[in-house]
């Protein structure tokens, strides 16, 4: 089967062309066929499409919607100059996976796509106001473009974090706001840890029971997650993606006394204070310059730029906060698994967050984490750690895409 996963952000649009099938799944032989962004939609936007084994074509088109947006990438899809493998016609095109960020308590799994879900996506939206009504603009478009009869299935950041008990999910408040309005920690990035764990059982040989691990998403979001018997039993996520660690943008934890605090001072309103923690803060906040981890590492080399530096240190410290909790709720931990931009790409920060750490049985060796980036994959501790650290790239829409045929063919999950 050929399936089309979508991925749409405010002013987003991500896709993939996968295909595969339960077998192909069993012998790990799914295969991309094409991929694309389209960024800055309701403007100029900026079109990034590739069809495997080509160079990705790019071009700026003005696309006023999502729904322009997917009509756009249909049409490349379709046309002659694509030439994406196995793929002539819309019929083609067998099912759409979509990504969805928030589905509260209500979906705990991914699910086929019916009126009702579409109603219960957009009840969640009191819970992720800047994420869901994207996601809907997405699945709206898909129908509307491909046709009602085109089998849908949702995937949701949250759901892997569906295992957590309340002593991990609980905020100490007043425990009728959690009955009242449902106020408690869901988690996000749901699909990576999961994905990651899954790769985790095949390299090692381990069972979804014995896997007990950390793993730690750092790309432009960040969060961490503790991993028990296979299932998530604590995140650093939230309500919302705001909390936990440093982010490109997000401050993650901090006092919520800050918040009266700054109203009082800079005289801000929620909806500022909501914007100076999601969009000004973190790398971007601390650097005063950027929240691209890429370019702070060039700024702060040599110690030359005092903030670039700090920014790091502070993003560094507290994934190793995190790390240092997870160890300790979880007795122990088998493995570390870096993913994400940073965590793939910047050998340099899995080495500051796992300095000092022996005491924990935690030992990377330099040359295996400096060789670990650009997509590759494997362990980078030394032969003496205790505690194995991995690099795992992660892929998101590959575990939407086998979600999507499982859900077609009705078959329970297996990763
Ligand atoms: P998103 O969360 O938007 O999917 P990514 O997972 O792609 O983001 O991560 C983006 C982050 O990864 C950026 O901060 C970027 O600078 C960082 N990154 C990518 N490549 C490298 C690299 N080679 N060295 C350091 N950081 C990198």
């Amino acid at each position: 089967m050929n399936i089309l996963v979508l991925n749409c952000g405010s002013s987003s649009l991500k896709f993939q062309i996968i295909q595969t099938d339960l077998e192909m799944i069993e012998k790990n032989a799914d295969k991309q066929l094409a991929k694309g962004l389209i960024e800055r939609i309701g403007s100029q936007a900026l079109v990034s499409l590739q069809a495997a084994g080509k160079t990705a074509v790019k071009h700026a088109a003005p696309l006023r919607d999502h729904r322009a947006a997917l009509d756009h990438v249909i049409k490349w899809i379709i046309s002659k100059d694509a030439k994406i493998p196995d793929i002539q016609s819309l019929a083609d095109i067998h099912a759409v996976g979509h990504r969805v960020v928030h589905g509260a308590e209500q979906f705990t799994k991914s699910t086929i796509i019916t009126d009702a879900v579409i109603r219960g996506i957009e009840d969640c939206i009191d819970l992720a106001p800047l994420h869901n009504p994207a996601n809907l603009k997405g699945i709206h478009a898909a129908r509307e473009l491909l046709g009602a009869g085109i089998p849908a299935v949702v995937v949701f950041d949250t759901s892997f974090h569906s295992t957590m008990p309340e002593i991990s999910f609980l905020y100490a408040i007043p425990y009728q706001l959690y009955r009242r309005h449902k106020i408690r920690r869901y988690g996000f990035h749901g699909t990576s840890h999961r994905y990651v764990a899954y790769r985790y059982r095949q390299l090692t040989g381990k069972t979804r029971e014995e896997t007990n691990v950390i793993t730690i998403h750092l790309g432009n979001g960040c969060s961490a997650c503790a991993i028990k018997n296979g299932a998530s039993f604590d995140t650093s996520m939230g309500l919302s993606p705001l909390e936990g660690l440093v982010m490109g943008t997000r401050s993650g934890d901090i006092d919520p006394a800050v918040l009266e605090f700054l109203s009082h001072k800079e005289g801000m309103s929620m909806s500022e204070i909501d914007t100076l923690l999601n969009k000004q803060s973190g790398l971007l906040g601390i650097s005063g310059l950027t929240n691209d981890m890429r370019d702070l590492l060039e700024e702060a080399k040599d110690h030359q730029d005092r903030r670039a530096t700090l920014a790091i240190n502070i993003f560094a410290q507290r994934a190793k906060k995190y790390i240092g909790s997870y160890l300790a709720e979880l007795n122990g931990a088998d493995a570390l698994i870096f993913t994400g931009g940073i965590g793939e790409n910047a050998a340099t920060i899995r080495q500051r967050i796992c300095a000092n750490l022996e005491w924990f049985g935690i030992e990377i060796d330099e040359q295996l984490n400096n060789e670990k980036v650009g997509g590759k994959e494997g362990e980078i501790n030394t032969h003496k750690s205790r505690v194995k650290v991995f690099v795992i790239p992660t892929n998101e829409e590959l575990l939407i895409a086998r979600d999507t045929v499982r859900c077609i063919v009705d078959v329970p999950k297996k990763s």
